[in-house]
């Protein structure tokens, strides 16, 4: 194998329209993704369309143009360096029905009013970005996490098992972010590669999920057994939104399953935060609800629920 050249290597800038996998974010120096110091590579495409979503950019997966109306100045460069006339008539505001994201007006816009989501990497960029950071990795049990998005359904997926496959050979561990809808013949891959999956549930009802999320949680719920029957590293993540998922009857069933004897190494609760709402609107989608996170004394009273049954196991927070 062709050895990466870490740390020094530099984070490769790619291009919009190239092969690879499309990636929106890596973000370095997280402590909230996993053990120790971590970067954390955001892929786009999701199977879910999370009402919440705090990454509303990872949904689709292709390229996306985001455009801050509060850091324009109206200059007009857009629409100057538009090959594809999805600026015109003096309106910075993108037509989306036009934009290919191909990021022209982005390097033209000397606001930063403009942004592309999605550029595609090669397996050995996105590993040789991560190893940037090995020294932090190393003094603190960190590592890389794969997150979105839902990296399970990042195509080509052969290209996610060669970048497990270049962190492990770089002795870097790899954690796994995921909203667990996926064939499982995906999970079945990972498995050889992966150090622990940090896997999400968002609701145990499946009509309650369908409703928030687009889609029923059978398929998850199943993958998340056969990971344990497979003996993974697993972390459950619970995002809690006020009004959704954030009352005993929702966390009861939760408890239920590691009362079956579902391993889970670690119960993080995620109070919803509002990240998202500012990007949707950036993004030209339906605006988002507004949500509320549970109260930090209600957030208390649901880990006091997993403590009282034997798992202490639980924290507030990622
Ligand atoms: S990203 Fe490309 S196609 Fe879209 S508005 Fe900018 S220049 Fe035009
Ligand atoms: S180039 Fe940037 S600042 Fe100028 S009109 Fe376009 S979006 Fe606004």
């Amino acid at each position: 194998m062709k050895k990466i050249d870490c740390p020094s290597a530099a984070a490769p800038q790619g291009e919009a329209g190239r092969d690879g996998l499309s990636v929106f974010d890596i973000q370095r120096y997280c402590i909230h993704d996993g053990e120790g110091i971590r970067t954390t590579v955001f892929f786009k495409g999701c199977p879910l369309r999370c009402a919440w979503c705090h990454n509303p950019e990872s949904q689709a997966g292709k390229p996306e143009l985001l455009w801050n109306e509060e850091r324009c100045t109206g200059c007009g460069a857009c629409e100057a360096a538009c090959l594809q006339k999805a600026v015109w008539g003096g309106c910075p505001e993108p037509d989306r029905s036009r934009c290919i994201a191909c990021g022209a007006c982005v390097q033209a816009c000397l606001g930063s009013a403009r942004q592309v989501a999605g550029i595609r990497y090669s397996p050995e960029e996105l590993a040789a970005a991560v190893c940037r950071d090995r020294m932090f990795y190393e003094e603190s049990g960190g590592g890389a996490t794969l997150s979105g998005g839902e990296v399970l359904a990042a195509e080509p997926f052969p290209a996610v098992l060669e970048l497990c496959r270049l962190l492990k050979e770089e002795g870097i561990s790899v954690f796994i972010d995921t909203c667990g809808q996926a064939p499982f013949e995906r999970f079945e891959q990972l498995l050889e590669v992966a150090d622990c999956f940090l896997y999400d549930i968002k609701a145990m009802d499946s009509q309650k999920h369908r409703k928030w999320t687009g889609v029923g949680n059978e398929l998850i719920l199943q993958n998340l057994w056969k990971l344990h029957l497979n003996g993974a590293r697993i972390r459950l993540r619970l995002p809690l939104v006020e009004g959704v998922n954030a009352e005993e009857e929702d966390i009861l069933p939760v408890i239920g399953l590691l009362k079956k004897g579902l391993r889970a190494e670690k119960i993080h609760l995620l109070p919803y935060h509002d990240f998202g709402r500012s990007k949707a609107q950036r993004l030209g989608h339906v605006s988002q609800p507004s949500f509320q996170a549970p109260s930090r004394e209600k957030l208390e009273g649901l880990a006091e629920l997993f403590r009282g049954a034997g798992f202490p196991q639980v924290v507030i927070g990622g």
